[in-house]
C-alpha cells in the first residue's frame, strides 16, 4: 500500500519559528497520527527552506557563513517540533545534497524541454530587504513612486533590468483549470478554489526562475553566474523527499500549507510538475491565518507568539488542543491568552479532566480499582451515539476538519458529564452497588474510548487516560466489541489533568 503522503511547506528560516509554523505542522502531525492509529502507512515531511538572499543577508550581520546560520536556525525548528510533539518522518533541509541534485536535475530537465528559457527580467527590486517585487506587487507612492510592500519597509523601489531564465508558466493555464475541474478536491478548501481559478482564468505570465545578483542557492546547470530563485528551488523539495526515501510516495496526498503561498502551490507546482511529466498531488490545501490579541502579526509590532512560552504555562496537549478547537481550519482566527485559558478551563480542565478524576475516584471505591471484565450486556448509555461519533470523528480528521472532529468529541465528553449527573452511581450504591459498577464501568469504557479518539490531537493526555484507568491503549476505530480484553491493571487516584488556571 503507498504510504499517504502529508507534507507542510519547508519553512524560510529568515525568522524564528513561531505560531504560524507551529499551526501547519501541528496539523500534518494530527493527520499522520491518525491515520497511523487507523492503521494506514503514513509519510510526513517537513524541513527548511535555505536559500536567498535574505539568509545570504541574515548569516553576513550574524558574521556567519549562509551554511552556518541555516544548521543553526533549521535546528531551531527540529527542537521545536520535538518540543511540540511532532514526529515527523523526513525533514528536509534545502542545501542537502538530495535536493540540491533534484533541483540541477529539473532545471536542466526543463531547459531541455522548452519549459525554461534565458529572457530578461525587469520588475523591482528592494535594496533593504533585497527582495524583487513585481509591478503588481508594488504599492503606489507620490509621484508615481514605487514603493516596498512589506508593510514594514515601504521604502521606495529600484527598477532593474537583468538576464534571468524564465519558467512557461504562461502555457499551463487551460491544462490547470483542465485539472481542477476534473479533480475538485485538489484545490481545498473549496472556498479557496475560485480565487485560484479566476487568476488562472486572467491569463498566467511566465516566472522568472534564477537571480544574477544571488550567490547563495543552487547554481544554473551550465551557467553559474545564476543562481536557481528560491521559490523554484523550494517547491521540488516535496519531489526530492519522496525519490530519495521511496520512488512510490509520489505523487503527494496532501501539502498543507498556509493561504499565503497558496498560488505557488495551487498554480506554480502544478504546472512544474506537469513540465516534468510527473503526476500531481491530490490535494492543496491551504489554512487561514492567525491574529494575536486582535492584531496582525508582525516584525514591527514584535508580536509573533513563541510556541515555547505558551507550552510552558499551558502545556503542549492544551496548546494543541486550542490551535484547532478554537477556529475551523481553513478559517481566520484570534489567538489570545484570555480565550487560551477559557478553552483550557471549560473544555480541558472542567470537561475532560474532572470527569477523569470522577471516574478514577469512582473507581478505586466501588470497583476496588480493578478494570471491569466486561460491559453490561445492556448498554446503559447511547452506546451507539458514543461510537458514531468516534468514527465521526476520524472520518472529519481525514477530511482536515479539524475543528468539527474537536467539535464531536467534546460534544461526547459532555453527553458523558451529563450522564453521570443523571446516573449518581455515587447515591445508587447506597441501594444497588451493581447497578453503580454497572454505570461505572460503563463511564470507563467511555472514557477508555475517549482516550484513543483524542490521541491524534492530544497524544501525552491519551496516554495519561490510559494509564489513569488501566486500560490498555488499542488501535481505532474503537468498537463495543473492543471493550475487551482490556488489560488488567489497576485504576489510579491521580493529580488534574489539566489543573485550573485563575
Ligand atoms: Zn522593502
Amino acid at each position: 500500500m503507498k504510504p499517504f503522503y502529508v507534507t507542510t511547506p519547508i519553512y524560510y528560516i529568515n525568522a524564528a519559528p513561531h505560531i504560524g509554523h507551529a499551526y501547519t505542522t501541528i496539523a500534518a502531525d494530527v493527520l499522520a497520527r491518525a491515520l497511523r492509529l487507523s492503521g494506514r502507512p503514513v509519510h510526513f515531511l517537513t524541513g527548511t527552506d535555505e536559500h536567498g538572499l535574505k539568509i545570504e543577508k541574515a548569516a553576513a550581520e550574524a558574521k556567519l557563513s549562509p551554511k552556518e546560520y541555516a544548521d543553526g536556525v533549521s535546528s531551531k525548528f527540529r527542537a521545536l517540533w520535538t518540543a511540540l510533539d511532532v514526529r515527523p518522518d523526513d525533514f528536509i533541509r534545502t542545501t542537502e545534497p538530495r535536493h540540491e541534485e533534484t533541483v540541477r536535475r529539473a532545471f536542466a530537465a526543463m531547459l531541455r524541454s522548452g519549459d525554461i528559457y534565458k529572457g530578461r527580467y525587469s520588475g523591482f527590486y528592494c535594496v533593504s530587504d533585497e527582495t524583487y517585487w513585481t509591478e503588481k506587487e508594488t504599492l503606489a507612492g507620490p509621484g508615481g513612486a514605487k514603493l516596498c510592500p512589506n508593510t514594514d519597509c515601504q521604502r521606495p523601489l529600484e527598477r532593474v533590468e537583468e538576464e534571468s531564465y524564465f519558467f512557461k508558466l504562461s502555457q499551463y493555464g487551460p491544462r490547470l483549470l483542465k485539472h481542477y475541474d476534473a479533480h475538485p478536491e485538489f484545490l481545498s478548501p473549496a472556498s479557496r478554489a475560485s480565487e485560484m481559478r479566476n487568476f488562472v482564468k486572467a491569463g498566467l505570465q511566465d516566472i522568472s526562475v534564477s537571480r544574477a545578483k544571488v550567490k547563495w542557492g543552487v547554481p544554473v546547470p551550465e551557467d553559474e553566474s545564476h543562481t536557481v530563485y528560491v521559490w523554484f528551488d523550494a517547491l521540488l523539495n516535496y519531489l526530492a523527499a519522496a525519490d530519495s526515501k521511496n520512488a512510490a510516495l509520489w505523487p503527494a496526498d496532501v501539502h498543507i500549507v498556509g493561504k499565503e503561498i497558496y498560488r505557488f502551490h495551487a498554480v506554480v507546482w502544478p504546472a512544474m510538475l506537469m513540465a516534468l511529466g510527473r503526476e500531481l498531488p491530490g490535494k492543496v490545501f491551504a489554512h487561514g491565518w492567525w491574529t494575536v490579541e486582535g492584531e496582525k502579526m508582525s516584525k514591527s509590532k514584535g508580536n509573533f507568539v513563541d510556541p515555547l512560552s505558551v507550552t510552558k504555562e499551558f502545556g503542549v496537549d492544551a496548546f494543541r488542543f486550542f490551535l484547532f478547537r478554537e477556529m475551523p481550519f481553513g478559517q481566520d482566527g484570534d489567538f489570545s491568552i484570555a480565550s487560551l485559558k477559557r478553552r483550557y478551563n471549560a473544555d480541558l480542565a472542567n470537561d475532560l479532566g474532572n470527569l477523569l478524576n470522577r471516574a478514577s475516584d469512582m473507581g478505586t471505591r466501588y470497583l476496588d480499582g480493578k478494570i471491569p471484565e466486561k460491559l453490561p450486556g445492556t448498554p446503559l448509555i447511547e452506546r451507539e451515539t458514543h461510537v458514531a461519533a468516534g468514527a465521526a470523528a476520524i472520518a472529519a480528521i481525514e477530511k482536515l476538519d479539524f475543528g468539527m472532529a474537536l467539535t464531536v468529541l467534546w460534544a461526547s465528553v459532555g453527553r458523558l458529564n451529563q450522564w453521570l449527573n443523571e446516573k449518581a452511581p455515587w447515591k445508587l450504591a447506597k441501594t444497588d452497588p451493581a447497578g453503580a459498577a454497572a454505570v461505572i464501568s460503563e463511564l470507563l469504557w467511555s472514557l477508555r474510548a475517549v482516550g484513543c479518539w483524542i490521541a491524534p490531537f492530544m497524544p501525552e493526555t491519551s496516554a495519561r487516560i490510559h494509564e489513569r484507568i488501566g486500560a490498555a491503549r488499542s488501535k481505532w476505530p474503537i468498537s463495543p466489541e473492543d471493550a475487551l480484553p482490556v488489560a488488567a491493571g489497576s485504576i489510579k487516584k491521580g493529580e488534574p489533568l489539566f489543573p485550573r488556571k485563575i
